[in-house]
């Protein structure tokens, strides 16, 4: 966009990315234990990033429909989003051009928890489920 890596890393000082995803239906949907495949799916992207996903007595929904969400098991949408502080360390990165990965990384290192694993921790709190997610991010 012809701004430099040192005007970014001196004048960003919070990246903040942000997805709808749709809420399932309360009324509609059916709930169920949740897959070996699913569990593994999760627990692998938790390693991915570092994060740490407790599964124990959780349970995930099934999309059904009814006639309050016009038949498509969701109703109403929530944001998932994820937030980047630009701290010193990942502004050095910016300046010398380090990949999104190696960014992605150093930052993983502190607080910054990428948008999949809040729209994880929303599917493991039953407000939406994998297949919405996978609508938005491709996880599989
Ligand atoms: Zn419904």
């Amino acid at each position: 966009m012809g701004i430099s890596n040192y005007d970014i890393s001196s004048t960003v000082g919070t990246l903040v990315s942000q997805r709808l995803v749709r809420k399932l239906c309360k009324k509609c949907a059916k709930k169920r234990e949740f897959t070996e495949k699913e569990k593994n799916l999760i627990l692998q992207i938790g390693e991915r990033y570092n994060t740490k996903f407790d599964l124990e007595g959780k349970y995930t929904y099934d999309a059904v429909g009814c006639k309050q969400c016009n038949n498509s098991g969701y109703y109403e949408r929530i944001g998932a989003f994820e937030v980047l502080s630009l701290e010193d360390n990942i502004r050095e990165l910016i300046v010398k051009g380090a990949s999104s990965i190696e960014i992605r990384n150093e930052a993983l290192k502190g607080s910054y928890r990428p948008l999949l694993v809040d729209c994880i921790n929303k599917v493991i709190d039953g407000i939406t489920n994998l297949d919405e997610i996978d609508r938005k991010i491709i996880i599989y």
